[in-house]
């Protein structure tokens, strides 16, 4: 028997015990007359010890970090406590220890502190993985999954399995496609989510489906995206909106009490139009306001070229900074001319306690003129007025990127809080400047209100979809929508994103057909499990640390070093040379 007992368990009422434990020594320590090590498991460290005059002494102070070992003696009480671990009341008196197998000095420290730069942790996942921090994301991420499928399990949800090699359904990103031996010249793709699979089984009346499924993207490099990512993918039939909106709300709701014993409350739900208002992009961060408000009317006419010019001019109010220094003004006005943000200036005022007004265009602006201005933006004296100007849509993008950094600096996005929200009726439609045409916004598997029907034709861009997204501060969680279930629609649909019907019929025939076959009205939805972990367990918006063997910013796997050239003979079978 390699083990009696793991490495977390024991505690004072085993002492007097004899025990076997198995694990990894974290470290060796040799203060001379007694010898401790740590040994670690998935469960927890235990301390071993020994005393110099033990015949063990010197087999124990050889042990490199890392090595693998197997150790019985007696538990004891410790003389001095631990109370910073679950073990630390107790160690054990060894009395026999085996090396179970011996091991290289790791290329970087096993601890929560590393000093293993991002490279080499990817390279020797394995190790990496043997770290706390990364060992209990991973451990979450389980419990995460089992608090899923309880609840779809409870609601009546199918788990189907969808195939992995499929033909290519387009819903935004470029396929990963993968050559057939058997049909050269030709490819199959990996799925970017079941999204037609699902929909043909609601066709064939499962009703209830739903998959933790894994998707594949190939889209261009940018920080934390994985080109393979995991979905909680769901689909329901014979609902509306509101019956999709409660049911996975109730998901939701029920993880984060599951596992973090946290209740959410309702949902708040809030148009796109309204996010893009007021927040300046569609996945409002809401554990604070500082809203961005439109002030064009009461700026313009005192001959300031910039703001009498501009499409949009947008004030945000950061309560209680009036009194930032030159340095801290100058400092957030570089931070917007960066080229990531793009603004032009930016504008302050200030309101200060003592009841003056002080700005950066003071040259135009009256103090009876900045007070209007304060007032319209419902600031109050302490505050400071921060003020961008241009096109609209790049305005409202900016500002909220200024909104989200001042959150950041004044402490607002508490780390603790979790402020849900529906975003609802988003465009069907989106333009594609550079192809000159319409993309679908969701996908094109979404309908669209009724009520918008005339405008498709006379203005398709302000066609709203029946599609829904569930964000939670600032990170978009989910989204979904309700489904064309009609051939004609979904010709239609085709049409509108420049396909002809021979396009149509080649690239999405097997789904337009199915429809002729008594499609159930549908809809559905799907979450990015990894960022749905990464935030349940931190709060934070890095999925990296959720994912056991995860790809670099690069798209590369580190550790297998991939992708890589393949077998001349492999690519020769495959017709790739
Ligand atoms: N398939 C969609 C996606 O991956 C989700 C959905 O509409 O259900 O975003």
């Amino acid at each position: 028997m390699y083990r009696t007992n793991t490495c977390g368990e024991l505690r004072t009422e085993h002492i007097g015990k004899t025990v076997t434990l198995a694990g990894w020594v974290q470290r060796v320590r040799n203060l001379g007359n007694l010898i401790f090590i740590d040994l670690r498991d998935r469960y927890g460290i235990t301390q071993l010890f020994f005393d110099s005059n033990s015949p063990l002494a010197e087999k124990a102070k050889s042990l490199g970090r890392e090595f693998v070992i197997a150790a019985t003696g007696i538990v004891n009480e410790r003389a001095s406590k631990n109370a910073q671990m679950p073990t630390g009341d107790i160690e054990i008196k060894v009395e026999k220890l085996d090396v179970l197998n011996e091991s290289k000095l790791p290329p970087f420290t096993i601890e929560d502190e590393t000093d293993g730069g991002d490279d080499i942790r990817m390279k020797y996942r394995y190790l990496d993985l043997r770290r706390n921090v990364i060992k209990e994301n991973l451990l979450k991420r389980h419990q995460v999954a089992r608090a899923v499928r309880e609840y779809m399990d409870a609601q009546g949800f199918a788990d189907v399995e969808t195939p992995v090699l499929i033909k290519s359904t387009p819903e935004g990103a470029r396929d990963f496609v993968v050559p057939s031996r058997l049909s050269p010249g030709n490819f199959y793709a990996l799925p970017q989510s079941p999204q037609t699979f699902k929909q043909l089984l609601m066709v064939a009346g499962f009703d209830k489906y739903y998959q933790i499924v894994r998707c594949f993207r190939d889209e261009d490099l940018r920080a934390d995206r994985q080109p393979e990512f995991t979905q909680i993918d769901c689909e329901m039939s014979f609902v509306e909106q509101e019956d999709v909106l409660q049911m996975f709300e109730g998901m939701v709701k029920y993880v984060f009490k599951k596992v973090r014993g946290l209740d959410l409350g309702d949902f708040p739900r809030m148009s796109y139009a309204d996010c893009l208002k007021y927040y300046g992009n569609d996945k409002p961060d809401l554990r604070f306001e500082m809203k961005l408000q439109e002030i064009k009317e009461v700026v313009s006419g005192k001959n300031f070229k910039v703001f009498d010019d501009a499409e949009a001019v947008i004030a945000i109010v950061a309560e209680g900074c009036s009194e930032y220094t030159r340095k801290q003004t100058d400092e957030l006005t570089e931070w917007v001319k960066r080229p990531q943000i793009g603004a032009g200036g930016l504008v302050f005022i200030k309101c200060n306690t003592d009841g003056t007004f002080k700005s950066s265009v003071d040259k135009f602006y009256s103090a009876d003129d900045l007070k209007k201005i304060a007032e319209y933006c419902k600031a109050k004296s302490g505050d400071l007025i921060l003020i961008l100007s241009g096109p609209l849509a790049k305005t409202r993008k900016a500002m909220s990127e200024l909104r989200l950094e001042l959150g950041n600096r004044l402490g607002l996005r508490n780390a603790n809080e979790f402020k849900p929200l529906w975003v609802l009726d988003f465009p069907l439609l989106e333009w594609d400047e550079e192809e000159k045409r319409f993309n679908a916004m969701h996908h094109p598997f979404t309908s669209w209100k009724n009520e918008d029907d005339e405008l498709l034709q006379s203005n398709p861009g302000a066609v709203r979809a029946n599609a829904y997204d569930v964000v939670i501060n600032g990170v978009e969680l989910s989204s979904g929508s309700i489904r064309i279930h009609n051939r004609e629609k979904q010709e239609k649909m085709f049409s509108l994103l420049g396909l002809t019907p021979e396009e149509a019929n080649f690239k999405f025939g097997f789904i337009l057909n199915a429809f002729e076959y008594g499609a159930p009205p549908h809809g559905g939805i799907a979450f990015g499990f990894d960022r749905f972990c990464s935030i349940v367990i931190s709060n934070l918006d890095y999925i990296r640390d959720f994912i056991a063997f995860p790809k670099n910013n690069a798209g590369r796997d580190m550790m297998l070093d991939a992708p890589s050239d393949i077998d001349s003979k492999l690519k020769k079978d495959l017709g790739l040379s």
